[in-house]
């Protein structure tokens, strides 16, 4: 988006990830993304604009090993072991993480005005009222270099010193909201024997007889393995030891996990990662801000990572960035009307993640008003989605980010849905 409007745009990276060409077995996560260990698909939302920014993304991706999924055939999801209608129209990437990175990175790095610079932020440069710049360490930790700039924008994700920095430069803070959903991963790397495995991708939501919560995905990704996700709350998170990954796969009652315990090969051991508390940063609200400056991606909002949001999120601020610089913005004015349009996009997110995150029992934090009717209605779509092709494709676009969460709440999608969940009461012997 930068490259379009600016003369030249520098991308200030902690990891030296400077490529080499080569996607093979060499691209592993790296420390400045420690989420890259776990299993990241890339919903339709972010697929879209990635192809539209880079034409033909999806097409080399796959090229390369990684699995497109359609809704219709090959991605399917489970509620408590019920395999839900399949809807087609929406399509998802199956990749590890790295390998997305590796491929997205290569294009960025070709654009003709940017460069890379391997180098550490330690915090802003300020003239008067604006950002000027940043301060940042490179191969040499004792010397602190300034580079300068007439737009900033910070993207180093959800453990952003951004507060910090302004509030050391006099500048406010923006307030920080978390909310703890106390959240534990285990993925893991899987070789199948050949032949058909059902769908290219599974999700599955399960509460299990004594009340827990458990989600799982797996998927197909480059160099013929499968990854595989599980997940749960609290003291349910699930552990590092291979014995442990399995049993949970086995009380899953939904098939392709089952099937997996007993014919996959694990690759090497699970690794955990624990997602404590979802979090945004509403610069929206504050009362001052230096010009010059922007936040994008994790820094502005990171949500419950099940739901597989976050780098469709940083897409969509990505497009609220291109559609402020096309405005013709003063960078010598704060970047207000920034920050209100990417306000939008954080609360509809937050809103999906909050949802359901409030209903658990150890999550803390102010239900809003009007959550025990709004719990109560997403149930009823979530339940009529498993039959109702209708329900489940809008459904799917709200989920996948392509329509806002309120257009599952129109009264003609709720009266269908109540319908819906009617008939499969009658039908239940
Ligand atoms: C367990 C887990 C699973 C997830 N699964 C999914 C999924 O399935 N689908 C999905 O879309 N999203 C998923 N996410 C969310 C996704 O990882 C993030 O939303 C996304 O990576 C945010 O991108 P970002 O660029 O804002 O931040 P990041 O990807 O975190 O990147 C931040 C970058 O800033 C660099 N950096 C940090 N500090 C500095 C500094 N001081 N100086 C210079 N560089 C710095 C880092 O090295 C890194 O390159 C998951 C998250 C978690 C935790």
């Amino acid at each position: 988006m930068l490259s379009d409007h600016a003369d030249e745009v520098v991308v200030l990276e902690r990891d030296d990830v400077a490529l080499s060409g080569d996607f093979g077995g060499g691209q592993g996560p790296r420390p400045g993304v420690p989420q890259g260990t776990q299993m990241h698909a890339l919903l339709d939302a972010g697929r879209r604009r990635m192809d539209g920014w880079f034409p033909g993304l999806s097409t080399e991706l796959v090229a390369d090993g990684a699995a497109l999924a359609d809704t219709g055939t090959d991605v399917h999801s489970y509620l408590d072991g019920s395999l839900k209608v399949l809807v087609g129209g929406v399509e998802m990437i199956s990749a590890t993480r790295p390998f997305l990175e590796a491929h997205l990175r290569r294009r960025v790095l070709a654009l003709h005005n940017l460069r890379l610079v391997n180098g550490r932020v330690r915090g802003l440069a300020f003239t008067a009222d604006r950002v000027s710049g940043v301060r940042y360490e490179g191969a040499d930790p004792a010397r602190e270099d300034v580079l300068t700039a007439d737009l900033v924008v910070d993207a180093t994700g959800r453990a952003s010193r951004i507060g910090a920095w302004l509030r050391e430069a006099g500048w406010p803070e923006p307030e920080t909201r978390r909310m703890h959903v106390d959240l534990g991963y285990a993925t893991a790397l899987f070789r199948r024997p050949e032949g058909p495995h059902g769908p290219t991708l599974a999700q599955s939501l399960a509460t299990l007889p004594d009340g827990r919560l458990r989600l799982g995905t797996l998927g197909r990704v480059e160099g013929d393995r499968w990854i595989v996700l599980v997940a749960g709350y609290a003291d349910d998170r699930p552990g590092p030891t291979t014995e442990e990954f399995l049993r949970r796969c086995r009380e899953d009652p939904a098939e392709p996990f089952r099937r997996l315990a007993e014919d996959g090969e694990p690759i090497g051991q699970p690794v955990t990662y624990r997602h404590p508390d979802n979090r945004r940063r509403d610069f929206h609200l504050l009362d001052r801000l230096p010009a010059g400056l922007l936040t994008i991606g994790d820094t502005l909002a990171s949500f419950n990572p099940i739901y597989g949001q976050g780098m469709s999120s940083a897409t969509m601020h990505a497009s609220c960035l291109a559609a402020y610089l096309e405005s013709g913005p003063s960078l010598r004015d704060p970047a207000w009307p920034y920050f209100r349009q990417t306000r939008t996009v954080v609360d509809d997110a937050w809103q999906t993640s909050a949802l359901n995150d409030l209903r658990m029992p150890h999550v803390t934090g102010a239900r809003p008003r009007g959550f025990s009717i709004a719990t109560r209605l997403s149930d009823l779509i979530v339940q009529a989605s498993v039959t109702d092709p209708v329900i489940h494709r809008r459904f799917l676009e709200v989920m996948h980010m392509l329509s806002p969460a309120k257009t599952l709440m129109r009264p003609t999608t709720l009266t269908r849905a109540a319908w819906t969940v009617r008939k499969q009461h009658a039908r239940r012997p």
